[in-house]
């Protein structure tokens, strides 16, 4: 039986795993912490297809050049129709599996308007979607687990591939209750890691998703695509901690921004966009808030108090819990705050890397979304990105026998060895926030070459007093030996970026505002024994 390797048990991972159990692969899952902690369930707003209850004029070609457009024109055209087109089977599938969908007193699906869309055609689960669809899941997986198909593990983190010869034949984990480094080997491996928050620290996810994996993985040889794409969200609320993400599902409720003028409201986006203004892009919505440059809120007091109630409660509860605001009165303080990563690791229509039987599903995968991301198309992406890379493993892998690692997985334990022995006077976490007070400052919604370049120099110091032998006892293992990842990833982010001489969807050049049609293109870096090259996928190599 073929044996597939999932790193990573959100929404992407969970499915890929069903899809493999259900095609009679073996399928073993492994990430820190459950599934029900992953970035997945903060899914709030919905997910997008177009089904029979759509409205009417709606079609699948026209999800298709929604998505398209709103990833200004550089997101995989047959990719992005085999997602459209899948996306009406997939609603089907998950309410199969249990997802409680919103339906309205008739039992018809409730579905709401979206930004960047033209018709509404986002179906969701009251504010919790992501929690219904990780639990629907997890209920299959068990289903799966107990008739011997699917393994879930707990308590692992990924430290690198086994490659050799542009092949890869699983995975070193590190076990950090045992604190041992464990070669996984597999057929075929299956990276679900999510996206990059901790380049950034705080965003509206969660730094369990940090962007090591691809990191790592870049490192190993793996070209990483699009980086410079990062989605900052219009309306977040500032917390301590956290930037805490007010859904674009209030928009899709009607929901207006304002800001104030001598007393009076002023409703920027709809005087600028017309009465779809507050559901523009994102990308364009974050940039308009940006210019504004004074306080901005989000109003949907105007709602029936039980509309909210109904449509709207996860967003009730965190406006009250962290603002102390009772959205039924007040308008929300909101805030543009990085979201979302449209680049990641660079994947072909199969989900395969460049490296063989090495593939990439979900956030941590560049593919879909092009230069900007739709609400509602991630899900569907995580979702049919993992059943893409299951039919494929299923179709093509074969159950191999791995070469001998034994000597290059004593080389990984003497570093590991020799880190956890060393002392430092560095703290890691202290390094981790320069490195996101840099990105933060330098690699913001709005670069130019001169922010681009500081940015650079910056990490390259943080690299090379990382590159010096050192451990902080203080933390855990893994987020000791991550860092170089981490720094290496943040490195290339900021290189793909300095490359594109250009604004597009959510790159935007201070010193290049205009789009440029020779840019149209995905960027590739890859990492040449440390040198990081990139160019324009002017071939399309990755975009069949
Ligand atoms: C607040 C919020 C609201 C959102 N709302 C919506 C929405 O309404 N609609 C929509 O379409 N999208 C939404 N998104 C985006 C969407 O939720 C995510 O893009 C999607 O869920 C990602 O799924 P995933 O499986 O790729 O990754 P995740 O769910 O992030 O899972 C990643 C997994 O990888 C594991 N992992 C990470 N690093 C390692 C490592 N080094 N070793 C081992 N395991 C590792 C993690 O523990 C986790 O299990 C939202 C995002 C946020 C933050």
């Amino acid at each position: 039986m073929k044996n597939v390797l999932i790193i990573g048990s959100g929404i992407s991972g969970l499915a890929c795993a069903v899809k493999c159990a259900g095609l009679g692969l073996y399928a073993t899952l492994i990430s820190p912490v459950s599934s029900e902690r992953s970035q997945s369930v903060m899914a709030a707003g919905g997910i997008n297809a177009v089904t029979e209850e759509c409205e009417e004029g709606d079609s699948v070609s026209c999800h298709i050049e929604d998505t398209l457009r709103g990833g200004a024109r550089i997101g995989g055209k047959n990719a992005v129709t085999g997602l459209c087109e899948h996306a009406g089977d997939i609603i089907r599938y998950l309410e199969g599996i249990g997802t409680v969908f919103s339906v309205d007193s008739n039992g018809r699906p409730m579905i709401r308007a979206f930004g960047g869309q033209s018709f509404k055609r986002t179906h969701y689960c009251g504010s919790s979607t992501g929690k219904q669809i990780v639990s629907a899941l997890i209920m299959e997986a068990r289903r799966y687990e107990a008739d011997g198909l699917i393994e879930r593990k707990l308590r692992l983190d990924f430290h690198s591939a086994l490659i050799k010869d542009w092949e890869c034949f699983g995975a070193l984990l590190y076990d950090e209750k045992k604190r041992l480094l464990v070669p996984f080997y597999a057929d075929a491996l299956v990276m679900a890691t999510g996206g990059q928050n901790a380049l950034f620290g705080k965003t509206t996810g969660t730094c369990l998703c940090d962007g090591y994996a691809a990191g790592k993985l870049f490192m190993q040889g793996a070209d990483l695509k699009n980086l410079e794409f990062i989605q900052f969200h219009p309306t977040t609320l500032e917390t301590a901690q956290k930037k805490m993400l007010i859904s674009e599902a209030v928009r899709g409720e009607g929901g207006r921004l304002f800001y104030e003028d001598g007393g009076k409201r002023i409703y920027f986006m709809e005087d600028k966009y017309g009465p779809k203004g507050n559901l523009q892009t994102r990308d364009l919505v974050s940039r308009e808030i940006n210019n504004i440059g004074r306080d901005v809120y989000l109003d949907i007091s105007f709602l029936d108090k039980k509309q909210i109630d109904v449509k709207l409660p996860e967003v009730r509860d965190l406006c009250r819990k962290y603002g102390g605001i009772d959205i039924s009165q007040t308008p929300i303080p909101v805030a543009p705050a990085v979201h979302f990563f449209m680049g990641g690791i660079a994947v072909h229509l199969n989900h395969e890397t460049n490296i063989k039987d090495l593939y990439a599903v979900g956030e941590c995968a560049s593919m879909y979304h092009g230069a900007n991301r739709l609400g509602g198309n991630s899900l569907l992406a995580a979702i049919y990105s993992g059943w893409v890379a299951a039919d494929d493993i299923f179709g093509r892998t074969e159950n191999k026998t791995h070469p001998d690692f034994d000597r290059a997985i004593r080389n990984e334990e003497d570093k590991l060895t020799g880190l956890m022995s060393s002392k430092s006077s560095f703290s890691v976490i202290h390094i981790r926030d320069m490195l996101s007070d840099t990105m933060r400052k330098d690699m913001n919604m709005i670069r130019t070459e001169s922010t681009l370049k500081e940015g650079i120099d910056d990490v390259d110091y943080l690299l090379s007093v990382a590159g010096q032998i050192w451990y902080d006892s203080s933390e855990s293992t893994y987020t000791n030996y991550s860092l170089t990842g981490l720094l290496t990833l943040a490195r290339a982010a900021l290189t793909s970026a300095l490359s594109r001489t250009e604004s597009r969807g959510a790159h935007f050049r201070n010193d290049h505002p205009d789009m440029d049609d020779d840019y149209a293109f995905s960027t590739l870096i890859s990492y040449d024994d440390g040198a990081y090259n990139t160019c324009l996928d002017k071939e399309r190599v990755y975009e069949n």
